[in-house]
């Protein structure tokens, strides 16, 4: 009888003072994996574990009762990599990254995407190295999209808008979403899909100014 197919599945703590888990979490994320199976630590934040295609539901849902957040791996929006918030939930806008990442993580999209956050201009989040970086700036938010870390084509996220509300900046996050989903080729990176599709194209649809 062939091997039942697995599944991958990427973990991590959820959003928090930096990218922890408990040892409690750990005990629990290794019963639920075969003995021989192998977890790989990403740089974006999470574990990737593979589970066999039957279990995926069960293993979720066990998982996320532990306090895990799981999410799918392929062509979705990844969970989003933060900074530490080191002066605090509030002040560097914690709950306005776990609304964030609420509404995003998961999204289909033409090619995997990662966002990043990070809750003051230090930037210790990566936010312009990524496909979406935000930066809360004293009491409002900017919104970067297109940077890229890997290959030789590597560059920095240009700025979409500042002076966003958290609401602004939730539903302006989604728009983009929403036209890279709709005119991104498959497989199109986010950097590529602004290249082909213009800055001043995308700023038009979404009716910001140049
Ligand atoms: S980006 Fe700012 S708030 Fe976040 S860890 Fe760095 S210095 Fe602290």
């Amino acid at each position: 009888m062939s091997e039942e197919k697995t599944i991958p599945l990427a973990v991590n703590g959820g959003i928090g003072f930096g990218a922890k888990l408990t040892p409690q979490q750990l005990v629990a994320l290794g019963s639920y994996l075969d003995s021989n199976s192998e977890v790989e630590m990403t740089t974006f934040q999470q574990l990737i574990i593979h589970v066999k295609e039957s279990h995926v539901d069960e293993v979720t849902h066990s998982l996320e009762k532990e306090g895990f957040s799981v999410y799918k791996v392929g062509s979705y929006v990844k969970s989003l990599r933060t900074c530490n918030f080191c002066k605090g939930a509030e002040e560097e806008g914690m709950p306005v990254a776990i609304e964030l990442n609420r509404r995003i993580a998961g999204q289909e999209v033409p090619f995997t995407l990662r966002p990043a956050y990070t809750g003051c201009p230090n930037a210790c989040g990566e936010p312009l190295i990524n496909d979406i970086g935000v930066i809360k700036r004293n009491e409002h938010y900017e919104l970067y999209i297109g940077g890229q870390a890997k290959g030789e084509d590597a560059r920095t996220a240009v700025l979409l808008q500042d002076n966003l509300e958290p609401t602004q900046l939730y539903s302006l996050t989604d728009a983009v979403l929403e036209l890279y989903r709709q005119n991104g080729r498959k497989r199109e990176r986010m950097s590529k899909f602004i290249d082909r599709y213009g800055l001043e194209n995308i700023k038009k649809h979404l009716k910001l100014g140049s």
